[in-house]
């Protein structure tokens, strides 16, 4: 039999573009169909699914939970903590529903806000899995944030409800969660009404009086009970996901129910050639959109167990991810270049002390993959490494290599790019100043998709419609269409190539990172006058960010200057949290400024990571360059 070429099938779910995302609906369960495949006649906004109801909850966990209920749905492992839960689909579902019982006897229901600040435990899973089954819109927000950042999304979500834990740990060290949240409602103004608290035994806590509850009593007052998931129109919110733009103010991706689940569903068989039964691994964290889609909601869609993981990749020993793999089977894995990076400092030959043979691929995503990365791994781990390109936004891999859809010829992999476009996504590169497309090969542009998104990608930002269209849909001149703000090219054979961010984002370790946030947080410090935070290349985590701060009164030693420095970087840990510190804090006399007052970050970031500084005649000093250049060859 022929296949298909890809291209072929590409264009198709672009021009059949109903028909095709009509047999993907297939795939997961309806209460009633949908009436309409997409409405897209309010650009940039779409409807997918239109009129059909259905629910994450029962699609993830009850639908497989009746047919198979003994078999493995969720496995938990915390190298931290020593301990090791696997939930059957049945149990599974027992302890959602309780979860879902205690939310709803709490009043949250449909279209309520209920804010997850917790580590990487089964009850986060629950809680989220409890939201989607009585129609609450949930916010995860990542562990690793701290009071400031976790109050600014308080006060945008506007939760009914809070869901956290007493500490998270890594690498052994214990982090207590709860002053982080205490503080964060203290200088939030929206006050949740109460918050269910997961005592882990790791750091004592008082809880609030008439505010915090404890999980585990409301747990055994709800055992058992019986909560029916809500049927949702597709187009109802199923969550929101802070993410960073060009402000200081983080955005709150929403996503749908009904083409979220299809997306997902989809992903799992075509993408990442996952079969119902089989283990899925991510090494994401659930607060990021790798952990909500591929962790929670997409193997579980698909009828697979998920794997999570509390843990570092190198504790107890830098075998510990495949370890896993072998005890439990896996057979597709997920997780992030500066992972794999870290794991190549170590002996080579723990790739090999475990039986991976179940493993069928590794797909790594979040930052750019390096060659001599994704050679090392591939070679030791002996499967195919599927780099894959994608956004909090988009929900799923936008760019990469599809191997398992049926009839339809393997994309080859080919080094240094994360493939192309995937269906549904109607992807151009575009010239920056025109809004011409770049139709040759090698031209560097933006990376934008035409209207409509495919499903599973953003419906807005959460309570600004306005925000939504003027900053993803506006920023190409003439032209209406989605910027992912990624720089790319694409070959001769139409791979595409990531060529670094068009705004102020960093991307340390995978993790996305404002410049913005980090340098409000700094000049609220009262010695600093101003400051300019960017990413500088690292050969570890990709990028770090790195802050030149001018102070109101230069330190008169080295000393004064290294304690300054240990000060402001305290400063972030506590209040963005220790993912946002910068490697360096170095303090200079002037900015890089054209004569307009406009910072010069590019000239900056360019000259502290060794390159050219370009074009400079807009420099109003010079001696501010000079001077980063001296402090960084010290
Ligand atoms: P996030 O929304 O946190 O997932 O970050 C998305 C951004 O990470 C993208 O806009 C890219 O800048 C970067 N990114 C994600 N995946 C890749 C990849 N495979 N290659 C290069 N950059 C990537």
């Amino acid at each position: 039999m022929t296949s298909t070429p890809y291209a072929d099938f590409h264009a198709r779910s672009l021009t059949d573009r109903d028909a095709f995302w009509a047999e993907q609906a297939r795939r997961i369960d309806w209460r009633t169909p949908p009436q309409r495949i997409c409405d897209a006649s309010r650009p940039p906004f779409a409807r997918w699914f239109v009129g059909g109801t259905t629910n994450l909850c029962h699609n993830a966990v009850d639908r497989h939970a009746a047919v198979r209920p003994e078999e493995r749905a969720l496995i938990w492992v915390s190298t931290e903590v020593g301990e090791e839960r696997v939930y059957s689909f049945a149990e599974l579902q027992a302890e959602v529903e309780a979860m879902a019982a205690t939310l709803a006897g709490q009043g949250v229901g449909v279209g309520d806000r209920v804010l997850i600040y917790m580590p990487m435990i089964p009850e986060a899973a629950f809680a989220m899995l409890a939201c989607a089954r009585i129609g609450a819109i949930h916010s995860v927000v990542f562990g690793g944030f701290a009071s400031v950042s976790l109050a600014s999304r308080i006060e945008d979500a506007t939760p009914k409800l809070i869901v956290s834990a007493d500490a998270g740990s890594r690498g052994g060290k214990r982090i207590a969660y709860k002053p982080l949240l205490d503080e964060a409602i203290a200088l939030s103004a929206h006050k949740p009404a109460a918050v269910v608290m997961v005592d882990r035994g790791l750091v004592p806590f008082e809880p609030v009086a008439g505010r915090d509850l404890d999980h585990a009593e409301l747990r055994r007052q709800h055992w058992g009970a019986r909560v029916p998931c809500a049927w949702l129109e597709s187009n109802t919110p199923s969550y929101t996901l802070y993410t960073s733009g060009t402000t200081g103010r983080p955005k709150g991706v929403q996503r749908d129910v009904g083409g979220y689940a299809v997306a997902l569903a989809t992903s799992m068989d075509w993408i990442f050639g996952g079969k119902p039964g089989e283990t899925y691994f991510s090494t994401s964290d659930i607060g990021w959109v790798v952990g909500h889609s591929y962790i929670v909601y997409g193997p579980l869609i698909h009828g697979m167990a998920t794997l999570m993981y509390e843990g570092t990749p190198v504790q107890p020993d830098a075998a510990v991810l495949w370890s896993l793999v072998e005890k439990y089977r896996v057979t597709v894995m997920f997780s992030a270049p500066t992972a794999v990076r870290v794991l190549k400092k170590h002996d080579p030959t723990l790739l090999k002390r475990h039986d991976l043979s179940s493993l069928r691929a590794l797909f790594l995503a979040g930052e750019p993959l390096d060659e001599p990365t994704a050679s090392w791994i591939s070679e030791g781990l002996g499967v195919p490494i599927i780099d894959n390109y994608w956004q909090t936004e988009t929900g799923w891999p936008l760019l990469t290599v599809a191997h398992h859809i049926p009839g339809v010829e393997a994309v080859p992999t080919r080094l240094g790019s994360p493939g192309v476009p995937m269906y549904g996504y109607d992807v151009k590169l575009l010239d920056e100043a025109t809004g011409e497309v770049l139709a040759q090969p090698d031209q560097k542009g933006v990376l934008v998709i035409e209207h409509p998104l495919p499903p599973g990608a953003l419906q807005t930002v959460w309570g600004d419609d306005a925000r939504f269209v003027s900053t993803y849909w506006q920023s190409v001149p003439g032209r209406q269409v989605y910027s992912t703000f990624d720089w790319a090219a694409r070959d001769a054979d139409g791979y595409t190539f990531i060529l670094g961010r068009t705004d102020d984002v960093i991307n340390v370790a995978g993790h996305r990172l404002g410049t913005r946030e980090i340098e409000e947080c700094i000049s609220g410090h009262p010695v600093v006058a101003e400051v300019a935070v960017v990413g500088v290349a690292d050969p570890l985590k990709g990028q770090v960010a790195l802050a030149f701060a001018v102070p109101r009164e230069m330190p008169a030693t080295p000393e004064a200057a290294r304690a300054l420095e240990g000060q402001i970087m305290k400063r972030v840990d506590e209040q963005l949290g220790a993912v946002a510190r910068p490697s360096r804090v170095l303090f200079v006399s002037l900015l890089p400024k054209t004569r307009s007052g406009k910072l010069l970050r590019r000239a900056l970031q360019a000259v502290a990571e060794g390159r050219d500084a370009g074009d400079l005649t807009t420099l109003d000093d010079p001696g501010a360059l000079m001077q980063v250049k001296t402090l960084l060859q010290k």
